[in-house]
């Protein structure tokens, strides 16, 4: 089938034919998780909206490498270069070793994900195992004449790469409003411009994370990690750089800055940006203090939810919106989407016990076909393909009930067709209980967090864990070996 699959490229306002740089050959970074607390649901819609482009890509043939980086060193709390280093912090808090907490989140991401049925990236760099090609990468904008050093510590010269760049050409800003904008340098600073950003910062007596490096023991700004990982994997120039929209003006406008400066190219030919998850309009994150974990939407243990949703049950109420389009949170849009993926779930069901008639009267399957492809040739659009799929789900019930008829024939490229769009491209599962096969995922999540509130003496939480179970015909079992459960 020809395809003809056209995005929206953020670096050029508008949506493009997509041609790979290699033929059938795409590179992919997308930025990963700051993993110094546990992801909320907001992280994860951006990363279940670069699964479906990645599926879809992979659908279509193309041989993809996707990568995905995980930050765990170098983030500091201000977007500016200032404020203390996140995993410190959280450290410090919890009375761990920074390394602890990345990998206590990490592993905790890497769950999480696995709930949603995403698929893992080709690779997954981390920034603490990338020091070297790091600090290459600043010697060589140093050496290009776009960084300078001052007391251990490496700016950006944006002043100086303007001169030759378009600096804000990712969001199109004027770069007068920008520095406008932007605090006034004081007597203390040691950046010569208001906009310079940091690519590798000293370390002060008491940071942790340190490494020795050409200018002293420090580490990392948080922007050169990705241009230094993107380039070690993907070349100086590869096919899609993704992110959430909020990382588009700072991190990755300095991505695009440091990579011109160091490779003399811009490093992706195209940006993509998805959407915020919102609670009643305001952006889910963790500083607003409106980012429900996916644990607490699986049981709801939540004082803004009614109950309960399923993972896959969540993944549909994401899919439901397009990945640029903002999505709001709310219990009657969740119980909404919860309904919808039992109504597509319960018709595949039915395609094992259609009995099939010498010829077909339900349709064209083949034009069903071309307008799913049509849907997410244009932009990834899954709500497009979703509405099709609920005329399949009524063409599927009406076969069933004998009102319309299906060839033998037909009935198994209905199966293939339902296998490509609803399992493969959108990734979606059977997550019926007792039915999907990450029911002991699941539980082991679920159990993990009954066990957390026991530890910390939250019994309230606990006993209404164990009650939503019962509620939902699970039964569990404390035994000296560990919590066990079974179907009542
Ligand atoms: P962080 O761990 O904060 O660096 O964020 C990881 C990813 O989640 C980034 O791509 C962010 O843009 C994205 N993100 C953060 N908040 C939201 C949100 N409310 N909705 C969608 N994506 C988000
Ligand atoms: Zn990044």
């Amino acid at each position: 089938m020809e395809h003809n699959l056209v995005l929206y490229n953020t670096l050029t306002r508008k949506k493009e034919k997509f041609v790979p740089i290699h033929p059938n050959m795409v590179g992919m970074y997308v930025c990963g998780p700051t993993v110094y607390s546990d992801v909320h649901l907001g992280n994860c819609r951006t990363f279940v909206s670069f699964d479906l482009i990645f599926r879809y890509l992979v659908h279509l043939g193309y041989k993809v490498r996707y990568v995905r980086n995980i930050t765990d060193a170098g983030h500091l709390e201000g977007d500016n270069d200032e404020g203390d280093d996140k995993f410190a912090k959280k450290a410090k808090l919890e009375q761990l070793e920074p390394m602890e907490i990345v990998q206590k989140y990490t592993i905790g991401f890497h769950d999480v994900l696995r709930l949603f049925n995403t698929i893992p990236p080709s690779i997954e760099p981390t920034a603490t195992g990338h020091i070297s090609e790091q600090i290459e990468m600043v010697q060589e904008i140093i050496k290009n004449g776009f960084a300078y050093e001052v007391n251990g510590t490496v700016y950006f010269d944006v002043e100086k790469y303007v001169k030759e760049y378009n600096y804000t050409i990712l969001t199109n800003r004027n770069l007068e409003d920008l520095l406008n904008n932007t605090r006034e340098l004081g007597g203390q600073d040691e950046k010569r411009g208001r906009l310079d950003f940091a690519l590798w910062i000293k370390a002060k007596p008491e940071h942790i994370m340190r490494w020795p490096s050409p200018w002293g023991v420090g580490f990392p700004g948080w922007h050169i990690e990705c241009s230094a990982m993107s380039r070690k994997y993907l070349g100086d120039q590869f096919d899609i750089h993704g992110g959430g929209m909020d990382l588009a003006a700072t991190h990755h406008t300095n991505e695009i800055a440091q990579s011109e400066a160091c490779n003399h190219t811009s490093p992706a030919k195209y940006w993509m940006h998805t959407n915020m998850l919102t609670v009643n309009g305001t952006r889910m994150s963790k500083s607003a203090g409106n980012g429900f974990l996916p644990g607490e939407l699986f049981t709801g243990n939540h004082p803004l939810l009614n109950r309960g949703y399923s993972p896959m049950a969540v993944r549909f109420f994401m899919l439901q919106a397009h990945y640029r389009s903002t999505l709001d949170f709310s219990n009657d849009a969740l119980d909404a989407a919860d309904k919808g993926y039992k109504r597509l779930m319960s018709a595949i069901g039915l395609l094992d016990k259609i009995v099939t008639s010498k010829t077909s009267n339900f349709g064209n399957l083949e034009e069903i076909k071309k307008r799913s492809y049509a849907a997410m040739d244009d932009d990834f659009n899954s709500p497009v393909l979703i509405a099709e799929l609920f005329e399949v789900v009524r063409i599927i019930n009406s076969i069933y009930d004998g009102k319309l008829n299906i060839s033998e024939s037909d009935l198994q490229a209905l199966k293939q067709y339902m296998q490509d769009f609803v399992f493969d491209v959108l990734g979606l599962k059977d997550d019926q209980i007792g039915e999907g096969d990450n029911m002991e995922d699941l539980m082991q999540i679920i159990i993990n967090l009954r066990n957390d509130a026991k530890k910390n003496k939250d019994f309230v939480t606990s006993d209404r864990i164990r009650e939503q179970l019962t509620a939902a015909g699970i039964q569990l079992k404390d035994s000296k070996d560990g919590t066990l459960w079974n179907k009542i």
